[in-house]
C-alpha cells in the first residue's frame, strides 16, 4: 500500500494541479512585481508588465533568471521580504568568492520541510522510523532539508551531519536507524565500512535517500546490496529551496516534482524556447509560493525530460528523469559544486598561470580531487622543501575557496599538454 504525506495534493488530477498552479503563480507574480525590484526591472527591460501576465500560460513572456543574476544579487538584491521576517539563510558553495544566498521566512521553511517529508514518505518512511541525516549541516541545504522533513513527519531524527564514520555506524546500530539520508558517495563509503567491520546483520536500515550528486544505476545497485536497503534519489537546488524539489517514489523511473510549489518547464538551452512534454532540454523552475526568495524561470542548467505518464505509485505530479548532465562545466565532488574557474581564480591570485589540470577520481568510494599546476619560470625550483611549502600554501587557498581538500602537485613549466581548442582542464575518472 502506497502512502503519501499530502495525499490530496500528491494525487490531484492534472487539470486541478494546473488550476492551483495558475492561482498561486498570479499571486507570486504580484508579490515579485511589488516587492522584488531587481526582477521587476528585468521584466521592464524585457518590455513585460504585470498586466501582461493574465495566467500561467503567459509565463513564456517572462525573462529567465540565471545563476549569474543570483550571484550579482549578492547579498540582498533579490530579497522580497523585509529581513526582519526572514528566519534563516542557506548558500551555495559559490564561485570566485560570490555565493548565492537564499533567504527563508518561516513559511518558506515550512514549505521546504513539507517537500522533504513527502520525499521521506515516498521512500517508505513514517513517524515510526529512525531517520539518520548524514548530509552536511550548515550553509549546505542537504542536512537542514532532510532534518526538517523528518521532524515534520514525526520520525525520530538523528542530526549526524557528514563524516565521523565510526560514530555514524555506532549510532546506526545502537539507535536502530531505519532510513539513511546522505550523498550517494558517502552511502557507498558507509557500505564499505560496514562490510569491513562485518556488522551488516546488526543494521535495521530499510531505505536511503541519496542526493546532491549525480549517481548511476550501477551505483544504486551497489549501495542497495551493501546496505540491504532500497535507495531513492532526491533533487533540489539551494536557488529553488533545497532538496525535495522532486523525489523518487517506489517505481523509481524519475522524480515527481512538487508541482504545487514549483512550476517546471523544459527549454531549448540555445534559444530559450519552451519545448513540449517529453522532449529533452534544460530544466527551468518557477517558485509558486515562496516569500523571501521567489525565483521566476530559474535556469538550472540540468538537462532532463519531463513526463506525465501515469505512475504506479498513484502520484499525479509530473516526473523529471534524472539529470543527465549540466550544460556547463560544473563538477560535483564530495557533494560540493566545484567549477574549474574557481580553481583557476585561486591559482592566478597566488601568482601562477592558468596552466593546470584537474583529476577527479573515486577512491574507496570517496571522491578525490588532484590539481596539477605548472610552476611559472619565476617560481621554478628543484628544491623539494620549497616545492612542498608552495604546494601546502595552494592546498590551503583551495580549501578556503572550495571547502574541500584538493591534493596539489606542482609540475615543471610547460609540462602540461597544451590544447589547440578548448583546454582539457578536467579528467573525471569516476564511472558516472
Ligand atoms: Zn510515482
Amino acid at each position: 500500500m502506497e502512502n503519501y504525506f499530502s495525499k490530496e495534493i500528491e494525487t490531484m488530477p492534472a487539470e486541478q494541479i494546473r488550476a492551483l498552479q495558475n492561482e498561486k503563480f498570479l499571486k507570486q507574480m504580484q508579490h515579485v512585481w511589488n516587492d522584488c525590484p531587481d526582477y521587476r526591472k528585468k521584466m521592464e527591460e524585457a518590455g513585460v508588465s504585470i498586466n501582461d501576465i493574465k495566467s500561467i500560460d503567459d509565463i513564456c513572456k517572462l525573462p529567465f533568471i540565471t545563476k549569474d543574476d543570483l550571484r550579482d544579487a549578492y547579498p540582498y538584491a533579490m530579497l522580497a521580504k523585509p529581513l526582519s521576517e526572514c528566519v534563516r539563510i542557506h548558500s551555495t558553495s559559490g564561485t570566485t568568492g560570490k555565493r548565492v544566498i537564499a533567504y527563508y521566512t518561516q513559511h518558506d521553511i515550512d514549505l521546504w520541510d513539507e517537500c522533504c517529508a513527502r520525499a521521506l514518505v515516498a521512500a517508505g518512511a513514517s513517524k515510526d522510523d529512525v531517520v539518520q541525516v548524514a548530509y552536511g549541516f550548515g550553509l549546505f541545504t542537504g542536512g537542514a532539508g532532510l532534518n526538517g522533513g523528518s521532524h515534520k513527519l514525526g520520525s525520530l531524527t538523528l542530526p549526524m551531519s557528514s563524516g565521523n564514520t565510526d560514530r555514524q555506524l555506532q549510532f546506526m546500530i545502537d539507535l536502530g536507524a531505519t532510513v539513511l539520508c546522505c550523498t550517494p558517495s558517502y552511502a557507498a563509503y558507509l557500505a564499505e565500512s560496514i562490510k569491513e567491520r562485518g556488522v551488516r546483520d546488526q543494521l535495521k536500515l530499510k531505505a536511503g535517500i541519496f542526493g546532491a550528486e549525480a549517481w548511476s544505476e550501477e551505483m544504486r545497485r551497489d549501495i542497495e546490496a551493501g546496505l540491504g536497503i532500497k535507495a531513492y534519489d532526491i533533487y533540489g537546488l539551494t536557488e529553488i529551496s533545497g532538496p525535495g524539489v522532486s523525489y523518487e517514489c517506489s517505481e523509481q523511473t524519475g522524480m515527481h516534482i512538487n508541482e504545487d510549489h514549483f512550476y517546471a518547464e523544459i527549454i531549448d538551452p540555445d534559444t530559450g524556447e519552451v519545448l513540449p512534454e517529453g522532449e529533452q532540454g534544460e530544466l527551468v523552475f518557477t517558485s509558486l509560493d515562496k516569500e523571501a526568495f521567489p525565483v521566476i524561470r530559474y535556469r538550472t542548467k540540468d538537462i532532463c525530460v519531463l513526463t506525465r505518464k501515469e505512475c504506479s505509485c498513484g502520484r499525479t505530479f509530473i516526473k523529471m528523469v534524472k539529470p543527465r548532465g549540466r550544460s556547463d562545466d560544473m563538477l560535483i565532488i564530495k557533494g560540493v559544486n566545484v567549477f574549474p574557474s574557481q580553481i583557476e581564480a585561486v591559482l592566478l591570485e597566488q601568482g601562477y598561470q592558468a596552466n593546470y589540470q584537474l583529476i577527479v577520481d573515486r577512491v574507496n568510494n570517496s571522491d578525490t580531487l588532484d590539481v596539477n599546476v605548472e610552476m611559472t619560470p619565476e617560481k621554478f625550483t628543484d628544491n623539494l622543501g620549497e616545492i612542498a611549502d608552495m604546494e601546502k600554501k595552494l592546498v590551503g587557498a583551495l580549501k578556503a575557496m572550495l571547502g574541500i581538500f584538493a591534493k596539489v602537485h606542482l609540475v615543471a613549466p610547460k609540462s602540461i599538454t597544451r590544447s589547440e581548442g578548448k583546454a582539457v582542464r578536467v579528467i573525471d575518472k569516476r564511472k558516472i
